[in-house]
This record gives structure tokens, sequence and C-alpha cells, in this order.
């Protein structure tokens, strides 16, 4: 028989309530107790607007329809990220990575041709704005929902305003039996074997529990100060470590997309949603203060109005050497956290939960998979580095110390520089991709879209006028085809009855 398991989770921001519904989903049923314990006086992060496709998995796991969480979260829907001012070379000063569908396919073995072309030194503009369909979908403000029948689903995420995020989780959690605590810890009592046996509150609780899971942001009470588990800094490969965020007004109608604009000492999103449009400057402090930052943003959003209070975060960017050890899990920031230029963060909590309710089940509640788990999800962080960091390698802005430091003395991985090399050398990079067995990371897509979109290839040599003629030709058909599937698709506004505007979730 299973024992029945009383769980607490250490912290209530998105980690901690996405935690306490996939866990009371999963064991509710087998008599397990979940509570969740948060500070009255520690606020959540309060950022995080951005996803990737992996939380449509959550809401599906969760049974929660789009209708249902998208107004309570002022959400709208992301195509994918256009990245700005990168690089200056002309012609890839602008780039979209989009959320690629199986629609994608026969074009993308186009683009993979004319890449390889392109790389061998022929005379032809390859850009990858022209080769996928969520890319002119964006350009023409489209929303991923068909307006009838369409023959293919397509891959999309979500922007949302975190704060409203967590409270909708909260509720469903409480509805799902999820106790809730507003209480501080102050310290933590191990067992003797160095288990964590139970936190003491500020009001002189003492909570005991079987597992807890540290959810208690970048402070990682848990993991990290409790248990000793050393924190991984990747500071010596991105060098940013700051961030403001200021709201401005919304738009409508509004381009599905996360925008992603490099600025003088980091880059600026810009998130459309239905209420306002979230901005954020991430930057290092080595090369700009908060004051700087904070102006540099309010004139790059044209937010003229100085009483819009800025919101100042400090980042700790690495990850924990491990994200399960003894009887504690470690979600969300208090694991690790990649700057949000992919949006990555809540995918690595969504992740992280599912990987260990699996891992636990199957080693019978026992810490069996421990290691496996920890290995994963080291894997996950260290490429998802990779990929991020590979923005900053690829650039080649000279206006500012900062640019010049993001490509200079950096840290790279080896798995980075084999694709680096093979790359540069004109090797096959889908095979490298599958020699490493990295593409559950980022798919070879996204790197060909990403060295691609960055212009990063050889000054072309030669002219072919029949290759140049095929592409040509192949590019019209292609141009046509995407323009006959546009037409099918909802546009971020729709006119309502009275004639005014209404954003269509
Ligand atoms: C600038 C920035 C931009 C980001 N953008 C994105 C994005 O676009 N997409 C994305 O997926 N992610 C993004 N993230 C990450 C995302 O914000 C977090 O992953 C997410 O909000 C989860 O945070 P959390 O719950 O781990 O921590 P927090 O929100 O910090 O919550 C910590 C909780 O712990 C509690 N706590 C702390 N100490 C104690 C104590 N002593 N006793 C009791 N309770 C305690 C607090 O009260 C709070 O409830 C971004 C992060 C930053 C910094």
């Amino acid at each position: 028989m299973v024992k029945t398991y009383k769980i607490l989770i250490l912290g209530g921001g998105t980690a901690g309530w996405m935690a306490a519904n996939l866990m009371a989903k999963s064991w509710s049923k087998q008599g397990f107790s979940i509570t969740l314990m948060e500070s009255p006086d520690i606020p959540t992060v309060g950022v995080g607007e951005g996803s990737t496709p992996y939380i449509r998995r959550f809401f599906e796991q969760m049974d929660i329809p789009e209708s249902e969480w998208m107004p309570q979260c002022h959400a709208t829907y992301k195509n994918g990220i256009r990245f700005t001012d990168w690089t200056t070379k002309p012609g890839f000063e602008s780039y979209f990575h989009p959320f690629a569908t199986d629609i994608d396919n026969p074009h993308f073995n186009l683009f993979k041709q004319h890449v390889a072309l392109r790389r061998q030194g022929l005379n032809i503009s390859v850009h990858p704005d022209d080769y996928f369909l969520m890319t002119h979908m964006t350009k023409r403000k489209k929303l991923p929902l068909p307006t009838g029948q369409f023959s293919h689903t397509l891959f999309y995420a979500y922007h949302f305003d975190a704060k409203l995020l967590g409270d909708f989780l909260k509720k469903r959690a409480l509805c799902a039996g999820v106790k809730y605590l507003v209480d501080k810890a102050f310290e933590i009592e191990k067992h003797p074997n160095g288990d964590i046996a139970a936190i003491q509150t500020h009001s002189n609780q003492r909570i005991e529990a079987d597992f807890f899971v540290d959810c208690s942001g970048f402070s990682s009470l848990l993991m990290q100060k409790a248990l000793d588990v050393p924190f991984i800094s990747y500071r010596d490969s991105l060098h940013n470590d700051a961030a403001v965020a200021i709201p401005s007004a919304a738009e409508a109608p509004f381009l599905p997309q996360t925008l992603s604009a490099a600025m003088p000492c980091g880059w600026r999103w810009k998130i459309p949603l239905t209420h306002r449009t979230g901005n954020g400057y991430v930057y290092s402090s080595d090369h700009l203060s908060g004051d700087e930052a904070e102006q540099q943003l309010r004139n790059a959003a044209g937010i003229n109005n100085a009483r819009t209070a800025a919101h100042h975060i400090k980042m700790r960017v690495g990850r924990n050497q491990a994200h399960w050890k003894r009887n504690c899990l470690a979600v969300g920031l208090s694991q690790g956290f990649i700057e949000p230029l992919e949006a990555t963060g809540l995918q690595m909590t969504l992740i992280t939960i599912e990987q260990f309710i699996a891992h636990f089940e199957k080693g019978n509640f026992t810490s069996r998979y421990q290691e496996n788990v920890n290995n994963g999800i080291n894997a996950a962080f260290d490429h998802i580095r990779d990929y991020v960091l590979l923005h900053y390698l690829a650039n080649n802005r000279n206006d500012t110390q900062y640019w010049r430091d993001c490509r200079g003395d950096v840290a790279i991985s080896d798995s980075l520089r084999s694709i680096l090399e093979i790359w540069s050398q004109g090797g096959d990079l889908e095979q490298e991709l599958q020699r490493q067995n990295i593409s559950q990371y980022y798919p070879s897509l996204s790197w060909h879209v990403i060295l691609t979109g960055m212009g990063v290839f050889p000054s072309a040599h030669y002219q072919n006028p029949s290759l140049n003629q095929q592409f040509q030709t192949s590019k019209a058909n292609m141009k046509a085809f995407f323009n006959h599937c546009v037409a099918q698709f909802q546009s971020s506004v729709s006119a309502n009855q009275q004639g005014s505007v209404q954003n269509v979730y």
C-alpha cells in the first residue's frame, strides 16, 4: 500500500501554484495532503508574461479551456518572437523565431536547401522570415485560430498577466483541496539523516511534512540554504543580471508576438496583453545603472508618463547543481533562471514538476530516480543557456562595450562550440544535433533560424543563373501558398456590432 504523503510547498508564485495544481491532480485522490505556504510580506517576482508552447500542455493536463483562463489573465496568443537590432548586417536587422508546425515541413526542407546554397557562397538572399507560416501570419496580425476548417493544427503559445495567472491557479488549487497558509518561514528543522523535518514560522507554528517543494523564488530557502545545494552561475557566459519593467497602454490590433529588441546594454521585451502592453529591459548592471536602464526603456517604448511606476528586479542567472535532493524538490526561480529571451521559465517549471511526479511514482515514492531527474533538468538548463548565448555570440554591434563584451571572452560549452564549428565549416547541422541528441531542447529549425536570421554566412562569391531562377520560382510559389493559408485565420482585432474595436482572445 502506498503511504499517504504530506507535501508542503513553500512559496506562492506561479511555480508554487503550478506545482500545487499538478500534484493535487496526481495525488489528492490517493489521500496525499498538499499545503502551500507563502509569506505575507515577500512579494512574488511579478513578471513572466511570455511562454513557449509547452505551457499549453499544462492547461491541457489540467483540463482548463482557453475560454476559461485567457480572459481572466488578459492573455493573448503568441506566434513566436521577433528579434530586432541584434545585428547591423544589411538585411539581417530583424528576424522572426516562429513556433513551427508540420505544415512548414516542406518549406523547411526548401529553406535548408537554399541555406546550403547560400552557405556554399551562392549569391542569393536567404532569410528565415520568408519560409514559415507563423511568420507570415504574425506580420498580418493573424491569430492561430482558423475561421473555419484548416488542415493542420498550429503550434503556438501565450502572453498573460503573471500576477493574474498566479491568482487563477491559486483558485483552482484551493478548489482541488490544496490547503493554504499565510506565514513566513524563518527556520528549517532537519532530521538527523539530513532530510528536512519541518519549517518553523514567524507565528510560531511548526509545520511538518514528508516532502517539501521549494518555490521560494531567488532566495531558494530550502534547496540552497537549508540543504546546501551549490548554485552554478552562468555569469561567465551571460552578462545580464537585472531587469526593469514598465507597463504601457494596450494596442489594438496587436502583433501576436513578443518583440525582443536589442538595446545599448541588453534587450527589451514588448508583450501585448488585452489590457496593457508589458515592457521590460534586461541588462547588465556592470554596464548600466538602474536609472539609466529605466530612462532608456522609457525612451524606447515611448512611455512619457513619469508616474507610471517602474519595477526593478535583480536576477540570479544559473542553476542549482541538483533540483531534487533528499525529501525536497526545487521548482521555479529557486532551482535556477535563464534570462527570459526565449521565455523558458515556466517551461522549465512545468518540465521539472512533470518529471518529478512521473519518477517519484515510478520509484514507488522513493528517491530511486533522483539522479535521472537531476541529470535531465540540468541538461535542459545548459542547452537552453547555449541557445540564448548564441544570440549574443552572433551579434556584430559595436555601439557599446556591452556588445563587444557579449561576444568577447565568454565561456562556451563544448556542445555549442561544436555546433558553431560545423556551421562555419559548411557541415551538416542536423547531423550534429542528432549526434549530440539535443533536438529536444531546440529543434533544427530554431538553430537554422537564429544562424540565418542573424546573417551568419560566409560572403557570397558566385552566381549561377539557373539556380538563381529556380530559387526565385520556388520563393514565388511559397509566397502564394502562404497568402492562401493566412487568409483562413482570424485577426487580432475584430469589429464588434457597434463598430468599435474589440480584442479577440
Ligand atoms: C525579468 C524577468 C522576466 C521573466 N520573464 C519570463 C517569461 O517571459 N516567461 C517565463 O516563463 N518566465 C519568465 N520569468 C520567470 C518567471 O517570472 C518565474 O519563473 C515565475 O514567476 C515563477 O516564480 P517563482 O514562483 O519561482 O518565484 P516568486 O514569484 O518569486 O515567488 C516566491 C514565493 O516564495 C514566497 N517566499 C519567499 N520566502 C519565503 C519565506 N521565508 N516564507 C514563506 N514564503 C516565502 C514568496 O512569498 C512568494 O510567494 C521571468 C523572470 C524575470 C526575473
